[in-house]
């Protein structure tokens, strides 16, 4: 398809017309009619980027890079010259760039050096359907700084599906443009039963149903992860591989999902060789932020992953749940783009209709806000964080929750402004904790080995199998049976590794070191490095922070409401004293619902450090931290001083049908 046959085209003028007139404007189109790629270069066709840029937010990573790479082929220029990219820990731009794609995420930190976004003449929220949490925050940021700021900032928010009326009515009534999509039929199949839990291999079996007897057209199935995508891969690969020869045409299975290399992704935009069909098999990437061109046939199992936070307890859940009616609404329309598809859900009529909601909860309202009151409070705006503008509002509990947690980790002082800890660590690209326990290692001059854990914590997993080191250890066959694998030496190394008894973050640390020196020497590096860690730990998890119960070895959490849990099977191992107990305290990455609750990524403290902290964790006053209490309190005394003084006789006699 040529630019120029893309349902966004006919459009042009409109749309050039209604940005000249209005400072913030509503585009809908369904997903593949150009907005992404076209938007930005009508813009700067039309002059709009010769006084600053134009920086297109996506919510996603690769969506960035993809996106800038389609675009600067479509402008001819060299990425990074008039068209680049800007994501966390990459980028590339250069002096000439004019339209710049970026994450939501990486346009919310460049506002803490330049709050009032200098260097950008249009900001288009690429995505807005999505309800990322950075671009929420965003809607809530831009909304204000359109109307503040000298220079005027356009401002355009472009979705697929999306609730016009209400947006347009947060954004004070700005236009919304559709773009009619150019839409073929979509047959819908559903299937018989539900597949809630075999719903892998019901995706295989379908793909290679479609395959099989299906005449020729791209298939897109939906799964909800990596580990998910791949070993559909294989076994799809084996089931054809079984199959007579010259019994079907050939076909190209495609994986695709964020954590892919770019250049294996930027396979599935390669047309296929001739009489091949294509077999995607994609994350939620596919669903409006890639748009995969060929797609005649959708297969839909119905369900995503799905991170759930709980302010309350400090509970993270990663659960695979079922998706929203107007997201299997999506997906069947990535079969239509060509010609008339098919779309396959394999779930129920009765399942679409009952079981599922009609759209997803933002992302703002199942999260951990701690990252997003930090920014919120880094920025000159004044922002009472609990009576903020939200397009949907987090909830008080959830925003209580982060404000508690960025006093106890010094980014905030007792009267809710940020401090200057506070504003190195927004400046840094990590979860606050992280950040926090960095620059307490700065102070602790144990730099490296903190730089170390940092990286070795944002990894998933170590170790291979998804086992921990004390099951690997013990050579405990995992959930598919399969043995540990370790070689004798690997397991006296890791055995010798393990005797110091300092739970997760300090073997993580032993064994970067033991890989850096590359023969797994036993010589160790000074205790008081050990220590140090430890200590600036301690500093940036004083928000996850857990007691061990009184005569056994269950913990409870130190936050609001105290939760039990147990240490996590994969944690590695912890000394216990001579009464056979667990340390008094520990530090926590992670809070994991599962079967049972569990403690993740534990490292033990020395009770001693913890009294010093504890303190910071008591008599905490959240209404003063958001930053309202002065100004709400005013606005309250002010509104019964004016009820008095404008109504003085109501308030002496009781009106009459009283
Ligand atoms: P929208 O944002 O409205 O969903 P896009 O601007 O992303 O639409 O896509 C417009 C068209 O450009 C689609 O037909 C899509 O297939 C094509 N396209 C987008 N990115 C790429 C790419 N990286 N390679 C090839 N084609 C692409
Ligand atoms: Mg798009």
């Amino acid at each position: 398809m040529t630019v120029k046959e893309l349902p966004i085209w006919p459009f042009r003028q409109t749309i050039l017309d209604t940005v000249a007139k209005h400072s913030i404007t509503v585009i809908i189109g369904e997903t593949g009619s150009g907005k992404t790629t076209q938007i930005a270069q009508m813009l700067q066709n039309a002059g709009y980027a010769k006084e600053g840029c134009v920086g297109v937010t996506q919510p996603r990573r690769v969506a960035a890079l993809t996106v800038a790479r389609r675009v600067a082929e479509e402008m001819s220029c060299d990425l990074g010259q008039e068209v680049g990219y800007r994501v966390r820990f990459e980028e590339r731009t250069s002096r000439m760039t004019r339209i710049v794609y970026l994450t939501d995420g990486t346009l919310l930190r460049e506002m803490l050096d330049d709050h009032e976004l200098s260097a950008y003449s249009v900001i288009v929220l690429d995505e807005a359907h999505e309800r990322s949490l950075n671009t929420d925050v965003l809607f809530g940021v831009l909304k204000k700084l359109v109307k503040t700021r000298q220079n005027p900032l356009k401002l355009i928010l472009t979705s697929a599906t999306l609730d016009s009326a209400k947006f347009s009515s947060y954004f004070d009534g700005c236009p919304v443009l559709n773009i009619p999509g150019r839409q073929y039929e979509v047959q819908i199949v559903h299937s018989q039963e539900n597949h809630e839990r075999d719903y892998l291999a019901a995706a295989v079996d379908t793909a290679l149903d479609i395959h099989l007897h299906q005449a020729p057209g791209d298939v897109l199935v939906f799964l909800t992860g990596q580990a998910e995508i791949d070993k559909a891969v294989k076994q799809l690969g084996e089931a054809i591989a079984e199959l007579p020869e010259d019994s079907c045409a050939d076909l190209l299975i495609l994986p695709l999902y964020a954590a892919m290399p770019l250049e294996l992704q930027a396979r599935v935009f390669a047309p296929p060789p001739e009489g091949c069909r294509r077999l995607i098999i994609a994350t939620n990437i596919a669903e409006t932020s890639i748009t995969v061109d060929g797609v005649v046939y959708v297969v839909d199992p119905g369900v995503v992953k799905q991170k759930t936070y709980t302010p309350a307890t400090g509970m993270e859940s990663l659960h695979v749940v079922p998706i929203s009616r107007v997201q299997a609404t999506q997906r069947a329309g990535r079969a239509g783009r060509v010609c008339n598809g098919k779309c396959y859900r394999l779930y129920t009529t009765q399942f679409f209709e009952r079981e599922m909601s009609e759209s997803t909860v933002p992302e703002i309202q199942r999260t951990n806000m701690l990252t997003a009151v930090l920014y919120l409070k880094s920025l000159p705006l004044d922002i009472d964080v609990l009576a903020f503008d939200y397009l949907d509002s987090p909830g008080s509990e959830a925003l209580e929750d982060a404000l508690r947690q960025l006093l106890i980790l010094d980014a905030l002082d007792r009267d809710g402004h940020i401090t200057n800890l506070g504003k190195r660590m927004a400046a840094l690209p990590l979860e606050p904790s992280l950040a926090r326990s960095l620059l307490a290692a700065a102070d602790f001059d144990c730099l490296p080995e903190a730089l170390t854990t940092a990286a070795m914590l944002s990894a998933e997993t170590i170790f291979s199998g998804n086992r921990g080191p004390v099951q690997l250890l013990r050579n405990e066959a995992d959930a598919h049976g399969r043995q540990g694998g370790l070689s004798e030496q690997g397991r006296a190394t890791l055995g010798d590794l393990m005797k110091e008894g300092l739970g997760d973050h300090i073997l993580m640390l032993r064994l970067f070191q033991g890989w850096e020196r590359n023969g797994f020497s036993s010589k160790w590096c000074k205790e008081m490095g050990v220590d140090a860690l430890r200590r600036s730990l301690l500093v940036g998890f004083a928000n996850r922070l857990a007691r061990r119960m009184p005569r056994h070895n269950g913990y409870k959490t130190l936050n609001e409401r105290a939760t039990l849990a147990q240490l996590h099977p994969a944690t590695a191992r912890i000394a216990a004293d001579e009464d056979g107990l667990m340390p008094e305290f520990v530090i926590y990455y992670a809070l994991i619902a599962t079967a049972k609750v569990f403690l993740s990524k534990v490292c033990p403290m020395n009770t001693e450090w913890v009294e010093e902290v504890l303190p910071k964790l008591r008599n905490i006053n959240v209404e003063r931290l958001s930053g309202g209490m002065t100004t709400r309190k005013a606005a309250k005394r002010a509104e019964f001083a004016g009820q008095l003084s404008e109504n003085p006789v109501a308030k002496e006699a009781p009106a009459a049908t009283a």
